[in-house]
């Protein structure tokens, strides 16, 4: 039997991978892990989910000084935001978190932490800063990277990133943001919330374009009240260099729009980071959407797994850290477990947040499947009513027997009030006891349990249960109509 360095090899230290190190690890298995850059945390500590929520925050906190007067609080005359001391927060924010992802903690729990870019030599082995280790089972987690669409101009020009926008000195005066995704909406709304002049171009009709479009056009309604200009179904056709700035030239209905900014922010696409990887040597297969994986996610070859943005799935941590636990469950326990996607998750962190479990009415009618729609609104919500945010709406997709096929909310804390369902879909948990559980009032969770009473409440208080109730109680019916 060959006898390698390591039982496992992970290479990437982003959430797929510091899951499986730490997971395995801790079960006794001899863990390697390589990383390119000089820490740990990959996207999602450094250029993702914790700059920007912190980003977003600040912004949020300027937002609801300039709006003062909607509190009944004096009017707040607010100088200019210093892009250089939120910069600073949100580099103090990832240093806390940085210690969890450290190679201190790591080492701690057993992990071989080293640095460089890995590449497979074959099957097993892997070199990296002129070494080459061996290992019985491997971890491909290499995330993805920030990908320019072909425009004509745009490489010349320059643009910004998600990795670029964290530690910037200055806020741009204006900023065109090309792509209405989750990234490209979250950056837009806090940009603009800071004062930067912001307009989103969008290839598609509606922003967050996997979002039901009714969901989706809460958010687009919040956006054009706080001023951010929306440019949907364009054809971006060029981007040039202009005095100051740049400038981008698009086509909607057959008609030419020139716009102008100071800089261009892109979050229009995602590329796995395969390219380095030399996968050919090892005979892991692969295109362009990433790292070819089965329902185990076992690559072409049984003993090298690959999990996160690299497999091209689902490109959130919590997708990558569930699909961690799935490869722990296949490589170190040996037990076949598969991945299973019906209740992911995921939230777009914008004023109102959207987030969504399960199918929304885009995904049954793809998948042909029969529904119907039951819908709540934050206007009947007290304690919305005393926050004032009041936009947006629950929905609940329910199949032809009345269970359900998905969640989608959008209005304030979607993503906490997500979490509810994300609990009770997957311990099969019956809309009864999402209705008669009580909740705190005022919360903004009552709108959880009024929408599943809602399902109930046609069959509860029904004629015939009425007609029932009067024949066996003698009840006398109505003690009041409007005429
Ligand atoms: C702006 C932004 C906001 C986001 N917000 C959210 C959010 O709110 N919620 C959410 O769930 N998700 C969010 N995401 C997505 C989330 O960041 C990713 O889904 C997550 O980071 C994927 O984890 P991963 O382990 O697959 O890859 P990564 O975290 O990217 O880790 C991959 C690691 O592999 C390393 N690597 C690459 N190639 C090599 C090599 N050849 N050798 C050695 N090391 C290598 C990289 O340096 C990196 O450290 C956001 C992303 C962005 C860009």
């Amino acid at each position: 039997m060959a006898d390698y360095d390591y039982d496992i090899g992970v290479i990437g230290g982003g959430a797929a991978g510091l899951t499986v190190a730490a997971g395995a690890s801790q079960l006794g298995v001899k863990t390697l892990l390589i990383e390119k850059e000089e820490k740990l945390g990959g996207d999602c500590l450094h250029y993702g989910c914790v700059p920007s929520k912190t980003l977003i925050k600040s912004a949020s906190v300027y937002h609801k000084m300039r709006m003062a007067e909607h509190y009944g609080l004096p009017k707040v005359d607010l100088p200019p935001v210093d892009f250089s001391q939120v910069a600073a927060r949100i580099q103090s924010v990832i240093d806390t978190i940085q210690v969890h992802d450290s190679e201190e903690r790591f080492c701690g729990l057993g992990v071989k932490v080293e640095y460089g870019e890995a590449a497979f030599v074959d099957d097993h082995v892997v070199e990296f800063g002129g070494k080459c280790v061996s290992a019985k089972f491997w971890l491909i987690a290499t995330g993805s990277e920030p990908v320019g669409p072909p425009i004509p101009g745009l490489e010349e020009v320059g643009y910004w990133t998600n990795k670029d926008i964290f530690s910037l000195q200055k806020l741009p005066k204006s900023l065109i943001v090309i792509g209405g995704g989750p990234i490209g909406c979250e950056m837009a709304q806090a940009f603009s919330r800071l004062g930067s002049e912001v307009r989103i171009l969008q290839r598609n009709c509606q922003l967050l374009s996997v979002e039901d479009k009714d969901m989706a056009e809460v958010v687009q309604a919040a956006f054009v009240k706080e001023g951010i200009g929306l440019d949907l179904c364009t054809k971006t056709q060029e981007v040039r260099k202009v005095d100051g700035g740049v400038e981008v030239v698009y086509e909607r209905d057959g008609e030419t729009h020139v716009i102008q900014a100071d800089k261009l922010l892109v979050a229009a696409g995602r590329k796995p980071n395969v390219e380095e990887l030399k996968l050919d040597n090892a005979g892991v297969e692969f295109d362009k959407r990433g790292v070819k994986v089965d329902n185990r996610l076992r690559t072409s070859q049984k003993h090298i797994f690959a999990a996160g943005d690299v497999i091209g799935k689902y490109q959130f941590t919590h997708a990558a850290g569930y699909e961690g636990g799935i490869v722990i469950s296949n490589a170190v326990f040996r037990l076949p477990r598969k991945v299973d996607y019906t209740w992911l998750p995921w939230c777009t962190y914008t004023e109102p947040e959207l987030a969504s479990v399960g199918m929304n009415e885009k995904a049954a009618k793809k998948n042909g499947i029969e529904y119907t729609v039951w819908q709540e609104n934050f206007m009947d919500n007290d304690r919305a009513q005393a926050e004032g945010a009041t936009a947006g709406k629950i929905k609940l997709v329910l199949n032809k027997k009345e269970k359900p096929l998905g969640v989608q909310i959008v209005g304030p804390h979607a993503g906490e009030l997500a979490a509810e369902w994300v609990a009770a879909l997957n311990a099969k948990i019956g809309l009864s006891f999402m209705a008669s559980a009580v909740h705190p009032y005022p919360t903004v969770s009552e709108i959880n349990k009024r929408v599943a009473g809602k399902v109930l409440s046609k069959k509860l208080f029904s004629d015939k249960v009425r007609k029932t109730l009067g024949f066996i109680f003698d009840y006398k019916g109505r003690a009041c109509t409007l005429d």
